[in-house]
């Protein structure tokens, strides 16, 4: 099969693989579209340790089913699908407790982290255990079940946030999983939505997204802007979607007494933080990671328009571009959020 490979670090090239081989367990799937994930990016010079090449990346992904095992045979060649990134091995302390984001075994898709290597989606073919493939509305095109795993991310960092209808909420860093998570905060019942990013084309994207105000960190100050919008309290709630010392600061520093901070960015493995002002003001510090069980859900809320996803996909590609591709979100190209690439 044709494959997207991360030779070395920071050259991707398009070889010829084996297919991969299915367990009792598995299901081989075609891919039909694999979207490119900001960690990928970040992936690709080595500086995260998550993508020790040779690897063939991709773990945002939906496509048709070619055959299963012989545990999965309830699905049928030809079955429309998609899958989670997160494989949970369903036996250990977590995934018995339905902590499946937790899971002790827990392999990412398209990752190799030094303790394992699970080639990804950016191929013809890729072998997913049953237990993570749902099958896809027919609403649902391919391109837009790629981003599901996105949208998963956003509504399980909301499902965290304790909030009550017509709560106010911060959103800092309006990159794709911002994005989605102002939807999902939307829908979630929050009224008033202040988008926090650096990039006026992100602002722009959040306003159409559903953030009712939207703050550029190098005209103003955050805080002091959400203050004066909340009769001088601060928001009820704010989710962080960066993952560095500043954003997270301005999350914390735009909550009222009492709120709470659900972080959901993962870029510095450590940060700086204020310590007495989040004791003294009682705030609430909430990590995510990835998603539990909330792909149903999210296929729904994208089945019926509650969140969309189309508006944030910028180019859709044939693999065989995947290294350009790469390379210009690379360099942060202005306004470019999702690429997904079709094998
Ligand atoms: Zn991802
Ligand atoms: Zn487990």
């Amino acid at each position: 099969m044709d494959a997207l490979l991360l030779k070395q670090y920071l050259h991707l090239e398009m070889v010829r693989m084996d297919e991969p081989e299915i367990g009792p367990d598995d299901v081989l799937v075609r891919v039909r579209a694999c979207g490119i994930c900001g960690s990928d990016v970040h992936g690709l010079d080595g500086s995260t340790g998550r993508r020790i090449p040779p690897l063939v990346m991709g773990h945002e992904a939906a496509g048709e089913v070619v055959r299963t095992g012989a545990n999965a045979g309830d699905l049928q060649p030809g079955e429309r699908v998609t899958f989670d990134s997160t494989i949970y091995c369903g036996r250990c302390f977590y995934c018995t407790r339905g902590e499946v984001n937790l899971c002790d075994n827990r392999q990412v898709l398209g990752v190799s982290p030094g303790e394992y290597r699970r080639h990804g989606a950016f191929a013809e073919y890729v072998a997913v255990p049953r237990r993570i493939v749902y099958r896809l509305p027919a609403s649902l095109t391919y391109e837009q079940a790629a981003l599901i795993e996105a949208v998963s991310v956003a509504v399980h960092a909301v499902n965290l946030t304790p909030r009550s209808l017509a709560d106010s909420a911060v959103v800092v860093g309006t990159g794709m999983i911002g994005l989605l998570a102002v939807q999902a905060l939307r829908v979630g019942g929050c009224t008033r939505i202040f988008a926090v990013d650096p990039e006026a084309s992100r602002l722009r994207l959040a306003l159409d997204s559903g953030a009712t105000e939207a703050f550029n960190p190098k005209d103003c100050d955050v805080p002091e802007a959400v203050r004066k919008a909340t009769g001088g309290y601060g928001a009820a709630v704010a989710l962080e979607c960066v993952g560095a010392t500043d954003p997270i600061r301005t999350a914390i520093a735009s909550v009222r007494k009492g709120g709470a901070v659900t972080l959901v960015g993962n870029v510095a493995p450590n940060v700086d933080l204020p310590l007495q002002a989040i004791v003294t003001r009682q705030i609430r510090l909430q990590g995510s990671c990835a998603s539990c069980g909330e792909y149903p859900a999210c296929m729904e809320l994208m089945a019926s328009g509650a969140i969309q996803v189309a508006p944030l996909i910028s180019a859709v590609a044939p693999l065989a571009e995947g290294p350009q591709w790469f390379a210009r979100l690379r360099n942060r190209e202005p306004g470019l959020m999702k690429v997904i690439l079709r094998p």
